[in-house]
This record gives structure tokens, C-alpha cells and sequence, in this order.
């Protein structure tokens, strides 16, 4: 069991559709293993494979005490009802931005061992499994968000201190300069 780096808005694999479980074998519990212990140390609420740089439909939670993990999740929605209200991200760290949600969710998929689970949530568990199902479709709850607002939370992302840290700019030079920095002369 590993804390492992959290990859970050900007890593094309967010932006990626995670592929479903085939193998529930030891790799899979190392991994859900991983995420635990990941999230666990953010103290997040939750955290999906692709955030570790793996494209595996799974993801884990912990909310309200709960702590779990479901593999191959999916959604269904008893009723119309809806919750509007605060959202962050390990992979948008330090921002929150209020996101519209249902307000209760039925989530099918598997454990680890490839038992059939059901997560019956409501509110911020409820929220927790839809933002972590987005993820495992290349969805961030940033693109959640109504035009005005993803403006203002795409402005904060690039004003936040970890904003492309990961690939730095790459320093381009003009071609018609073949000696732009005056070295040799
Ligand atoms: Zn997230």
C-alpha cells in the first residue's frame, strides 16, 4: 500500500474515458489499495483510478465514515430531485466551486473481488460517486458548471500556484534568430 502522486487538471489522462475491469485479481486490490490510502492522506472524500495515472474504472470514497470502493460503477437516479452546493477536486487542488448535483444516486458495479456491490447515497455521498463516475469518463466537475461559472473557475485554475508545473512552458525561439541569446560571439 502506496501514496501515490495525484496527477493534476491539464494531465490528459483526466480527459481520458477510463476502460472497464476485466481482471479482478491482485493487481486491482493493490490499486484500490493505493487509492485508499491516497485519498485517505488528502483527506478527500474520493479518488479515482485515473487520477493515479491508471485507466481502470474504479474509484473510492470516503464519506460520512463510509469508506468503500466500486468498481465498473453505474448510475442510476430514483428521482428528479437536485443539490447545489460547494465541490473541490484533488486533481484542482484549493478550489471549490458550487455544482449543481442529484441529490440521490443508486450505484451499481463491483468490489475488488468482483462481488456485486450497490451504494444507495444521497447528498454528499450521492455527490462523492457522481464526481468520482465522471472521472472514469474524462469529466471534471469544472465542466459542471453553468458558462459563467466554468469561466471563473477556469481563471482561477490558471491563476493557482500548481497550474502547470508539470510541463513547464517550453521556451520557444524564433527561427530567423539562430544565435538569439548573442553566445559566442
Ligand atoms: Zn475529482
Amino acid at each position: 500500500m502506496t501514496v501515490q502522486p495525484i496527477r493534476l487538471f491539464g494531465d490528459p489522462v483526466l480527459r481520458t474515458p477510463a476502460d472497464p475491469v476485466v481482471d479482478f485479481d491482485a493487481e486491482l486490490r493493490k490499486l484500490v489499495a493505493d487509492l485508499t490510502d491516497t485519498m485517505r492522506e488528502q483527506s478527500g472524500a474520493g479518488l479515482a483510478a485515473p487520477q493515479l495515472g491508471v485507466g481502470l474504472r474504479v474509484f473510492t470514497f470516503d464519506v460520512d465514515d463510509v469508506l468503500g470502493h466500486l468498481v465498473n460503477p453505474v448510475l442510476e437516479f430514483p428521482d428528479e430531485e437536485e443539490q447545489d452546493g460547494p465541490e473541490g477536486c484533488l486533481s484542482i487542488p484549493g478550489l471549490y466551486f458550487d455544482t449543481k448535483r442529484r441529490q440521490n444516486v443508486i450505484a451499481k458495479g463491483f468490489s475488488a473481488f468482483g462481488d456485486p456491490v450497490q451504494i444507495v447515497g444521497s447528498g454528499l455521498m450521492a455527490r462523492c460517486v457522481q464526481h468520482e463516475t465522471d472521472h472514469l469518463d474524462g469529466v471534471l466537475f469544472v465542466d459542471r458548471l453553468d458558462p459563467e461559472g466554468r469561466k471563473e473557475a477556469m481563471k482561477a485554475i490558471r491563476q493557482a500556484e500548481w497550474y502547470d508545473q508539470a510541463a513547464p512552458p517550453v521556451v520557444k525561439l524564433s527561427p530567423h534568430l539562430s544565435n538569439p541569446f548573442g553566445l559566442g560571439r
